[in-house]
């Protein structure tokens, strides 16, 4: 019978860490109160029916007991496993880097709905093959978004000009686009093309399904995703291990032509069962 100090939240395992012989600690990316930790008693003894619901990249509703060190999960129902995201090494990674990035610029119990949204969205798209370069830009941007921090890509951050169909740049520190008469008297300003002002518009312009289909030159890809990048190296508290690695396979693919579109991740073969 469900107590006083009962309560069930719905979310997605974000991290997760071993405890003891038999227990895990589980971070959820929670619907109503954002990020909660908590732990998963038994969890990794074999036959466990709390273990399958609290792995990484699970979607759930969880059943918790107040306390007053980490509350407990002491039921669970899986709601998405993300099974055939979770067979293919790309869009695991794409996915784990999606969940380190909300791990890392978010702190404990600020709600954000429209965040818990997004990241379900992208686990959505990555788990039915839609996994590539434009969904993790568009995800960055959004989050920046999301959490107060997207970069002023209309005006001119310094002196309020409407910024024309020119040669800007764009500083992470002072926080958007600056006009070329401003650039110079800003130290972290980086040159920001026609093209990647239009890119970066077009994702916040547009829904995820859209701007997934944008297919980009590889060099404006990384322009936009080394700008992106400074961005959220302003807010995150730590370098993120999931984007290394996501980096070293990509360079990967491109030694091993094991991708044809080196700045568009290829499609998996998910449709065979
Ligand atoms: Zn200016």
């Amino acid at each position: 019978m469900a107590g006083p100090r009962d309560y069930q939240v719905e979310g997605l395992v974000i991290r997760d860490a071993v405890v003891g012989e038999r227990d895990r600690v589980v971070v959820l990316f929670s619907r109503d109160e954002g990020k909660l930790s908590f732990i998963a008693r038994g969890a990794r003894r074999p036959g466990s029916s709390l273990g399958p619901c609290v792995q990484r990249l699970t979607r759930g509703r969880f059943q918790c007991v107040r306390r007053r060190s980490l509350d407990l999960i002491t039921q669970a129902v899986t709601v998405e496993s993300y099974a055939r995201l979770k067979a293919d090494l790309w869009p695991m990674s794409c996915a784990l880097y999606l969940a380190e990035l909300v791990d890392s610029s978010t702190v404990e119990g600020a709600a954000n709905r429209r965040l818990y949204d997004l990241l379900v969205q992208a686990m959505d798209t990555i788990d039915q093959g839609g996994g590539n370069d434009m969904l993790l830009r568009f995800f960055e941007l959004r989050l920046l978004e999301q959490l107060g921090f997207c970069p002023s890509l209309r005006r001119c951050v310094a002196c309020n000009a409407v910024l024309q169909p020119v040669a800007n740049s764009l500083s992470a520190r002072q926080g958007g686009a600056m006009c070329p008469a401003c650039t110079p008297f800003c130290e972290d300003a980086l040159p920001l093309s026609v093209d990647a002002l239009k890119v970066l518009r077009f994702y916040l312009a547009n829904d995820m399904d859209m701007s997934c289909r944008a297919r980009l030159s590889a060099q404006l890809a990384a322009e936009v995703e080394e700008h992106l990048r400074r961005f959220l190296d302003s807010i995150l508290q730590k370098e993120l291990k999931s984007r290394a690695w996501l980096s070293r396979l990509r360079a990967e693919a491109l030694l091993t032509g094991n991708r044809e579109e080196p700045t568009i991740a290829r499609r998996p073969e998910l449709e065979q069962d």
